[in-house]
């Protein structure tokens, strides 16, 4: 059986997805990323925004005209959306197969008894599943860069997010397993790792602390670079940011989501911050780490958002100078506490108009932090031809920053020394 994979949101789901090849190659399942030569379509999908789950929708239309012109063919749903529809999406008709992010292991038995006619579910939640043992079959292309969970699930509970609900309880992986499988990456050839979890920071599993795996990972090899995702503000440990000044392999960059300037949006939130800890945390920061790459993600228009919380959150922005933001619109999202005791008060129209603000800012400010680059040596990994201009190479600085270079002599996977000359708001041009 040939399968095909559409990955939808995080860079959880793509390593996922990843997940899920391993355990259907295991059962003689084939990948394909042809649709139509495909015996099993499936998605996985992303429930964090309204937008994201219109768009699956759509696309479980379009798989349904594969599964009309050709016998047998099924079509599955994992991931956030099929844990929080379970069988609102087996009532369409439509679909064969819905499998929640910790039910992955059953696939294969989920996928039999469907081929039998039947549809099938499973949606259970664990407190325990890591998927820790297995190895993902990496499906990005350039080789270079492999993403890896070293947690799964939630116990945040912010009140806009649908995320504890959909991924459950949080829970750490065993580190040995981590480290097993980046020394598996790098053996392979890739020379980058991106730690990754809802909040890196609570990373616990017996006396291993997040500050202490990210040193075992750091020190599986020099020519190995570390990054990680995602940090809490509230949680970030002075310890992890020492030992990543101290290892020149883990990446001086920080994804630090913000979410909203203003105290009492953040209160209202479930943040356990304040914009003045926040403030101090990125002081910290970049007291310890001078030339850290900072990026954010922001909400406009959550429940009960004024114009002064709203320019609380443009005076933030103004103050840190972000190099890069994730920017949304707040979307109401069921079961949520947001969306059980507060009301969705803020128009769409004047959510989008806050957004823009936003991103106007944020364009601004990246093109400040490019800007101040220009001048400057970077070590770059090469990832690849460029997008833009095949005959450039392309790769990130340690920040983070997108840099784009003439290939001369240089190839994919090595670092290179490279000098800015110019930029764009997201693009380092240099020498
Ligand atoms: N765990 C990470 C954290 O705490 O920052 C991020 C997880 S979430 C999948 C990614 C981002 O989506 C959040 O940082 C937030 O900005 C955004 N987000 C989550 N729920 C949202 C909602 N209901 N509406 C708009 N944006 C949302
Ligand atoms: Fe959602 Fe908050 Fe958990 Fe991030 S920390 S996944 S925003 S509940």
């Amino acid at each position: 059986m040939k399968v095909y994979i559409e990955t939808y949101g995080c860079q959880m789901n793509v390593n996922d997805t990843e997940v899920v090849f391993s355990i259907l190659a295991g059962h003689g399942y084939q990948r394909t990323e042809d649709i139509q030569q495909a015996d099993l379509i499936m998605a996985n999908t992303c429930s964090v925004r309204d937008n994201a789950e219109q768009r699956i929708w759509g696309r479980i239309d379009q798989f349904m005209i594969q599964k009309k012109a050709r016998e047998g063919v099924l079509i599955g749903i994992l991931g956030c959306m099929a844990e929080r529809l379970k069988d609102a999406l087996l009532d369409t008709g439509k679909v064969d197969i819905v499998a929640g992010p910790d039910a992955y292991r059953s696939l294969p038995q989920l996928i039999d008894a469907a081929r039998e006619g039947h549809p099938q579910m499973n949606v259970l939640l664990s407190r325990e599943e890591t998927y820790g043992d297995i190895s993902p079959v990496r499906i990005d292309k350039n080789g270079v860069s492999a993403f890896i969970s070293i947690m799964r699930g939630c116990n945040n509970v912010c009140s806009y997010c649908v995320v504890p609900y959909t991924r459950g309880a949080e829970r750490s992986r065993d580190p040995h397993t981590i480290v097993r499988e980046a020394c598996e990456v790098f053996a392979a050839g890739y020379k980058e790792v991106t730690l990754l979890g809802q909040n890196v920071d609570s990373y616990k599993y017996e006396d291993t602390d997040f500050a202490k795996l990210l040193s075992m990972v750091a020190g599986i090899n020099p020519q190995l670079r570390v990054r990680f995702s995602t940090s809490n503000p509230q949680d970030i440990s002075d310890d992890v940011i020492y030992t990543m000044a101290r290892y020149p392999n883990i990446c001086k960059h920080i994804h630090l989501p913000v979410q909203s300037g203003s105290d009492r949006i953040l209160q209202k939130m479930r943040r356990r911050y304040t914009r003045e800890w926040y403030l101090q945390r990125v002081a910290f920061i970049r007291s310890v780490i001078p030339d850290c790459g900072l990026t954010t993600d922001v909400i406009a228009g959550f429940c009960s958002e004024t114009l002064e919380d709203h320019a609380q959150t443009l005076s933030l922005m103004e103050e840190v100078g972000f190099d890069w933001a994730f920017m949304f619109a707040y979307s109401d999202r069921p079961g949520t506490l947001a969306n059980r005791a507060m009301q969705d008060d803020v128009p769409a129209a004047e959510k989008n108009r806050r957004l823009n603000e936003i991103i106007e800012l944020q364009n601004r400010k990246s093109l400040e932090r490019y800007r101040a680059q220009i001048g400057r040596t970077l070590e770059v990994l090469v990832e690849g031809p460029s997008k833009r201009d095949p005959s450039q190479l392309c790769g990130r600085a340690s920040n983070n920053m997108m840099c784009v270079f003439p290939a001369s002599g240089r190839s994919k996977g090595t670092y290179t020394v490279v000098k800015v000359i110019d930029c764009t708001s997201a693009t380092l041009i240099c020498e």
